[in-house]
């Protein structure tokens, strides 16, 4: 037994996404089918579809999603038909080096089911799941280890978020950089994840809370997320960043773009001693310098963060609570709702850097 849904497919890298039927097979021992209630548009997404992250092709992207379970293979103990779940875009596999050591976000072996087809196009082709979750299709088969049941309480489709950019940008603020009540942070770039990081920041208590970005109409959305300061970023950004902090620099910075000249400014906007956490993903042909004797001067940290160094399964149930409470607002990160043949427009509406979160809808 097959099922055949409808797949925004990426056919190779560079081409343009097009609406075509894929077949999934049964879910096999230790997997499960999903129904997808909804599919964020991530920049990573974009990133892989022109080639500045690499991924197999045919590919079906999208890695950002919620949706209920609708078949399990054998042996499936973790969720049942009818279960509402997130994705998981890096399961753990609970048993390599690094998982060993606590790390599970590091794990070794999460891009495992990225490399293996998992299912055929109409002439036969075998198609790769993107970052192994596929979610720009109508249904996805994953590993039972990709999924996380959802808690009561949040709404199916905006739990999508949940999958990348609130975990990655709230787990940046509360398990990488550990942001205390009080403690200055500076934003660089207000995407879906830059903007979840502005909503941990805002759980965090921390202040001022200083966003920048390189489009003036982010500044209400920045301040609707929690920014007590906009700034248009210009050779000048370091320098108006320490004049909102005291004169001395942010403790914080998050670095949500992925390039040198932002990561450079993050670092130059933090303190002596404070801490920047790089949380966008970059190129490898973007070289980012520092001089010998600044690194010892300001004795700044520079750290990156994968996945908000988080541990979906015990960081789900915190973010759910957070919701429930009215103090996450995940309707507030959503700025388009979107559907599957939409995909092409909102990469547009992110590289002219409009909009937080286009939120695909089933
Ligand atoms: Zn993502
Ligand atoms: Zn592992």
């Amino acid at each position: 037994m097959t099922t055949t849904v409808r797949a925004a497919l990426l056919s190779s890298v560079g081409a343009q996404l097009e609406l075509t039927e894929i077949t999934l097979p049964d879910p096999g021992p230790g997997q499960v089918r999903v129904k997808l209630a909804a599919a964020g548009v991530c920049h990573s997404d974009l990133s892989l579809a022109t080639g500045v992250l690499r991924a197999a092709t045919p590919v079906v992207l999208g890695h950002e999603g919620a949706g209920t379970v609708v078949a399990v293979g054998e042996g499936v103990t973790k969720v049942a038909p009818g279960d509402s779940v997130v994705l998981n875009w890096a399961p753990a596999c609970g048993h390599c080096h690094l998982c060993e050591l606590g790390e599970p976000w590091l794990c070794e072996n999460s891009y495992a089911a990225s490399v293996e087809p998992y299912a055929t196009l109409a002439d036969g082709t075998a198609a790769y799941p993107g970052l192994g979750v596929a979610a720009f299709a109508e249904e996805t088969v994953v590993s039972e280890n990709a999924v996380i049941p959802l808690p009561q309480g949040v709404p199916l489709d905006a739990a999508a978020l949940l999958g990348c950019a609130v975990l990655t940008g709230y787990g940046a603020v509360h398990n990488a950089a550990r942001v205390r009540e009080g403690e200055s942070a500076v934003v660089f770039g207000l995407g879906g994840v830059g903007l979840a990081v502005l909503q941990g920041l805002r759980i965090a208590g921390a202040g001022p809370v200083v966003a920048v970005d390189v489009t003036p109409e982010k500044e209400e959305l920045a301040r609707r997320h929690g920014a007590t300061d906009f700034v248009l970023a210009d050779e000048q950004t370091a320098k108006t960043v320490r004049k909102l902090t005291g004169g001395h620099g942010a403790d914080h910075a998050f670095e949500c773009v992925g390039r040198s000249t932002s990561i450079r400014a993050a670092w130059n906007s933090t303190r002596r001693g404070g801490r920047t956490t790089v949380v966008g993903i970059g190129s490898k042909d973007d070289q980012v310098s520092f001089n010998a004797l600044e690194i010892f001067h300001f004795a700044r940290t520079l750290t990156a963060c994968v996945y908000g160094d988080g541990v979906p399964e015990r960081d789900l149930p915190i973010l759910a609570d957070h919701v429930r409470a009215g103090r996450l607002d995940l309707d507030a990160l959503i700025t388009d709702r979107i559907t599957l043949d939409d995909i092409p427009a909102a990469f547009d509406r992110m590289r002219e850097g409009k909009g937080g979160r286009s939120l695909i809808v089933f």
